[in-house]
């Protein structure tokens, strides 16, 4: 096994990777920008290194920096988080070639599910239900799009192969815009990821956002480990995240965690990934897959009981899963909110110096935040400051515990949006579950 590793992120997940290292008696390097000395993990880290400005460009997404830290600290491997260079083929590909382990997928895996035309195909090979679709590329046939999308039916949306991000995707309600709107996506699509391939997909109108967490070895074992609900977002942007997802029947959550296992055998997935699926009508659609930790991964450790952090770990360094299909049950209910240094109505970033701090505690109360009295909230990056998550044996008692966690947390000298999740675990219609992706938007748009 590799002895030292370096954690390629910052912020809260940088500290959750170090905290697995520890535990398995695995070396950290912190590698930070120059606004990021004063990190939590950086502190705690063995050694660390400054890789450049606060520019994401220059520090955490510098492949030659990130690379020539792992080289004059003498690492093993590369824990990419979630985010900057996670999901960078070439960037795992550069990590394998000059000798160090990446922890992830195989760098052709990054690739071919980076792309999602190809991703789509793969998946279909591999019986997991995807979308209506144009089941590939669009070509410069106009009529021959105007014929697909007649035979998906209206409303379609046009999707880029290359996009992300929430990015590279335009909705059309009727053939009148169809063949504009095709060429401006794949103009946007070329000019901002470099590939201006497009495909339509039937829009579904008022979906749940559903995930698989997956985990795989390279002994040929996968296992799935149930579902999360991500609805609750804005602007495409998960706010809450809970496991299990209110209203699944268990044969239900069995059969397409068997697909989505089948799916890792078939393209020979190696460590976690998420397969994400829109629920609508009692049907589950694939929209795409993400080949690394997730953010919400720690509602599926709660109700999984496991560490997914350290199964990583372990699978990159070419040990067998630390569980079977057989251990994995899932028990209670895990709620999570993102906390975010943002003012909760106008969701203004609030960066700042935190003047006081007080965490929640107690049973079935989860923080992984890496925040602390006196430390400054940085402008240049992602304003989430940490998330709390809850358990409880059921989904009333994890709202039950998050409404008392909330109401603990004190975080001053900056905004955050708090009170929001205060509003939405009181809010009558969050508290019945299975809302759609769309619930929240409408909440906030009646409330202005
Ligand atoms: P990205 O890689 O940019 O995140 P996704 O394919 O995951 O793109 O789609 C992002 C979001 O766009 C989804 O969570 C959903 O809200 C919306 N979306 C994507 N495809 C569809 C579809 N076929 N019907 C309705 N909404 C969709």
């Amino acid at each position: 096994m590799f002895e030292k590793v370096v954690i390629a992120n910052r912020g809260e997940i940088a500290l959750r990777i170090l905290r697995a290292c520890r535990e398995l008696g695995l070396k950290t390097v912190a590698i930070h920008s120059t606004a990021d000395r004063d990190l939590k993990h950086v502190r705690l880290a063995d050694e660390s290194v400054c890789i450049g400005p606060p520019d994401p460009a220059s520090s955490y997404l510098s492949i030659p920096a990130v690379l020539s830290a792992a080289e004059v600290t003498d690492a093993g491997a590369i824990h990419p988080g979630y985010g900057f260079l996670s999901e960078n083929a070439d960037f795992a590909e550069r990590v394998e070639q000059s000798g160090f382990v990446f922890i992830g997928p195989r760098p052709e895996t990054i690739r071919q599910i980076g792309d999602k035309v190809s991703a789509i195909r793969l998946m279909q090979a591999a019986g997991v239900p995807c979308v209506p679709g144009s089941d590939g590329p669009l070509g410069d046939d106009g009529d021959e799009s105007l014929r697909i999308a007649e035979k998906i039916g209206y409303p379609v949306i046009i999707k880029a192969s290359g996009g992300g991000g929430g990015r590279g995707m335009r909705v059309v309600h009727s053939a009148a815009t169809l063949l504009d709107s095709i060429s401006l996506t794949r103009a946007e699509a070329g000019a901002s990821f470099g590939n201006d391939m497009v495909y339509l997909e039937k829009f579904l109108q008022n979906p749940r956002h559903v995930e698989i967490q997956v985990c795989a070895d390279e002994h040929g074992n996968a296992v799935h480990l149930g579902e999360r609900d991500c609805s609750m977002q804005r602007r495409h942007q998960k706010v809450i995240e809970e496991s299990p997802a209110p209203g699944i029947p268990p044969q239900m959550r069995k059969d397409l965690g068997e697909r989505c296992v089948n799916a890792c055998h078939q393209i020979n997935y190696r460590g976690a990934g998420t397969f994400e699926f829109l629920y609508e009508d009692g049907g589950f659609y694939f929209i795409e897959m993400n080949t690394r930790l997730q953010v919400e991964h720690t509602v599926t450790e709660m109700v999984t009981g496991t560490d997914l952090v350290k199964a990583q770990l372990l699978v990159a360094a070419g040990e067998p899963l630390p569980f079977t299909q057989e251990d994995i049950e899932l028990r209670g209910h895990a709620i999570e909110c993102r906390i975010n240094a943002e003012d909760a109505r106008t969701f203004m970033p609030s960066p700042g110096r935190i003047q006081r701090y007080h965490p929640p505690g107690g049973p079935g109360v989860r923080l992984d935040s890496h925040i602390y009295q006196d430390y400054t909230v940085s402008p240049y990056y992602d304003s989430m400051i940490g998330k709390l998550i809850t358990w409880g044996e059921d989904r009333a008692a994890a709202i039950a515990r998050m409404r008392t966690a909330l109401g603990e947390m004190v975080v001053d000298g900056i905004n955050t949006n708090i009170p929001l999740h205060q509003e939405l675990m009181a809010d009558a219609a969050f508290v019945e579950g299975g809302q759609s992706i769309h619930y929240l938007e409408k909440k906030l748009a009646e409330s202005q």
